[in-house]
């Protein structure tokens, strides 16, 4: 388990590779200042051949330009473009090991003759990708969460479908509060008490050897591990529903785990206090960890499309 990530040497920033440690922003950056920026996280995972495979590399950049478009935040370059971007990043870092990727398009400063103030036109805009060293950093026995306080802010009020910088303070109160409180990580619910998500993951319950997880249409990130869980408990041949949880939902299943780029299928012991089914991980679950394991590691054949491959230079492997 890896707690504090190793950052790459090397960082794409403003159309250039640059050294990451010296990349600089002025003090007057907006999207600091605003909440106005969009990111992705992104794993990339050492294969057996000794090459680096990028996982749904496509799926996370379409989410990022989709966030960027709503941002009025210029990229400056195409899906095509940060993909050989993102491979060729990989490869100056020279990572022989799982890595983490992390892309951060924002509003950068006002153009002249621009008036003060939070608005997204007349603003310069700008890129930034940076590599980190990181392993699982989820304990595979399993997580604590709360059921935080703390309340998932609706779609009407800021867009769920991008991970937008100023959004995630919501995220961060959350976490702060399940960690002051002992626990590992924190469940939100949303305006109507039903459960949106965990603060960078979303939440899968198990009851009566059925798969259930909130709609992807909610107050919530549709998050591409969930897609990918739901696919590969399709290829399982398990038993999904995309339905709504509240709180006895998650008091009451035998199985609960959490799904993200970053902890990938992380199972949860212990909500609010309470034992969860069992108090360990359960079958449904660590069959899911199992299989997405071996795909995000191309031990299953690729048959979606999911992987991108990166050479590592000879001397690596
Ligand atoms: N919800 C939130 C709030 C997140 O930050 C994340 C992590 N990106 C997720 C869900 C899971 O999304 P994904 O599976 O695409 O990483």
């Amino acid at each position: 388990m890896t707690s504090t990530p190793e950052l790459g040497p090397v960082a794409y920033h403003r159309g250039e590779f640059t050294d990451a440690r010296a990349a600089q922003l002025p003090l007057t950056t907006q999207g600091l200042h605003y909440g106005t920026g969009v990111f992705e996280g992104i794993r990339a995972h050492l294969l057996d051949s000794g090459d680096l495979a990028v996982f749904r590399l496509g799926d996370h950049l379409d989410r990022l330009l989709a966030g960027a478009r709503l941002l009025r935040v210029d990229t400056g370059a195409t899906r095509d473009q940060l993909t050989d971007v993102v491979v060729e990043l990989l490869r100056r870092n020279g990572f022989a090991a799982d890595v983490y990727l992390r892309p951060l398009a924002y509003k950068l400063g006002l153009l002249p003759g621009t008036r003060p103030g939070v608005g997204l036109t007349g603003v310069s805009d700008a890129l930034s990708i940076v590599v980190s060293k990181l392993g699982d950093y989820q304990p595979p026995q399993g997580i604590r969460c709360l059921i935080s306080s703390w309340r998932r802010p609706a779609r009407s009020a800021v867009p769920v479908r991008a991970k937008i910088t100023g959004g995630y303070v919501n995220n961060a109160l959350a976490l702060d509060e399940a960690r002051c409180s002992g626990y590992d990580d924190a469940i939100l619910l949303d305006d109507r008490g039903l459960v949106a998500e965990a603060t960078t993951a979303n939440v899968f319950a198990v009851r009566d050897g059925v798969l259930v997880t909130p709609p992807a249409t909610g107050d919530r990130l549709p998050g591409i591990t969930r897609d990918t869980v739901l696919t590969l408990a399709a290829d399982l041949g398990i038993d999904r529903v995309e339905s709504e949880l509240d709180s006895a939902d998650l008091l009451q299943a035998d199985e609960l785990f959490l799904t993200g780029t970053g902890c990938g299928v992380s199972p949860v012991v212990e909500i609010a206090g309470r034992p969860v089914g069992t108090g360990r991980p359960g079958p449904v679950g660590a069959a899911l960890r199992e299989t997405y394991d071996q795909t995000i590691r191309g031990r299953r054949p690729d048959t979606r499309g999911w992987l991108t491959t990166v050479a590592l230079a000879e001397a690596l492997r």
